[in-house]
């Protein structure tokens, strides 16, 4: 599943192609579940026909185009979920349609941006400039702060996780502790700060969230940089893969040893979720 910085690389690849001068000419809904506002393919796409994309943004794993009418004024929200396998491709008009593809939003200059999904969780928003997208998607209402941003301090991060008892594993794929962090990353970020995934939030100390925090950011930059993670089907709008995967420390390396002491890496299951840690170098 895309999780923050495959995200995040989606959306820098969507701000690439936006032109001022390039506005929705058409859109096709061919699989209408895909919208989840809305209630309608056809409301959908009477709302975004006409508009240019200003700018993505990203909230968590949600992708928001800001969408201006032909007067320059703000129309509304493009939002767009990925989900499990989403992908926002970039392609000219003529390429052929693929099995997968679910949503075709074309540019009068003969590109398109298509939205292919396998497994179809995926979801589209329209959100008219009247409403606000907080309010209809509900997901954004109660998220914390973004990671990559600079209200993010470990201050912030010891305040959200001295409220709960839960593992701290467990509490870090909780949006409204950490925005978008993802099940990958949150492995991978508590390797790096030498935290057992079971440790109950509430009793890390200071000093060991001031480590959290830094892995956090420190994890997410690289992942970034490296393009993502490869798995099932996340690409970026040109359908490239990303490598993260090939030097996470924990993450998927199940049985495997170590990278720093050469003790096979544990995998349980916490929280429901799939957890990869290493039991000498985040010991308790
Ligand atoms: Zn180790």
């Amino acid at each position: 599943m895309p999780e923050l910085p495959e995200v995040e690389i989606v959306r820098r690849g969507l701000n690439d192609v936006v032109a001022p001068d390039r506005a929705i000419v058409s859109a096709e809904v061919l699989l209408p579940r895909t919208i989840a506002h809305p209630a309608t393919a056809e409301s959908f796409v009477a709302g975004i026909v006409g508009c240019r994309i200003k700018h993505w943004q990203r909230r968590g794993k949600y992708l928001l185009a800001e969408c201006l009418a032909a007067d320059g004024k703000l129309a509304g929200w493009w939002g767009v979920h990925l989900r499990m396998t989403g992908q926002m491709l970039w392609v000219e008009s003529a390429t052929p349609v693929a099995k997968h593809v679910r949503v075709r939003v074309l540019l009068s200059d003969g590109k398109e941006l298509r939205f292919v999904d396998q497994r179809t969780f995926g979801k589209m928003w329209w959100i008219d400039a009247s409403e606000e997208p907080q309010e209809i998607i509900s997901g954004l209402g109660k998220m914390g702060l973004e990671p990559l941003e600079d209200g993010f301090t470990a201050k912030y991060l010891y305040h959200q996780l001295q409220k709960t008892q839960r593992p701290i594993k467990t509490a870090l794929l909780d949006p409204a502790v950490v925005a978008g962090l993802g099940n990958i990353y949150a492995d991978e970020v508590l390797f790096q700060s030498r935290i057992h995934p079971k440790t109950p939030a509430r009793e890390l100390t200071a000093d060991r969230v001031d480590a959290l925090a830094a892995a956090i950011v420190d994890v997410l930059q690289r992942a970034i940089a490296a393009g993502g993670t490869t798995f099932s089907s996340y690409t970026n709008v040109h359908g490239i893969n990303g490598n993260y995967i090939g030097q996470a420390w924990v993450y998927g390396r199940g049985d495997l040893p170590c990278r720093v002491c050469d003790r096979p890496i544990s995998k349980i299951r916490l929280g429901g979720r799939g957890t990869h840690y290493c039991d000498r170098c985040q010991g308790d």
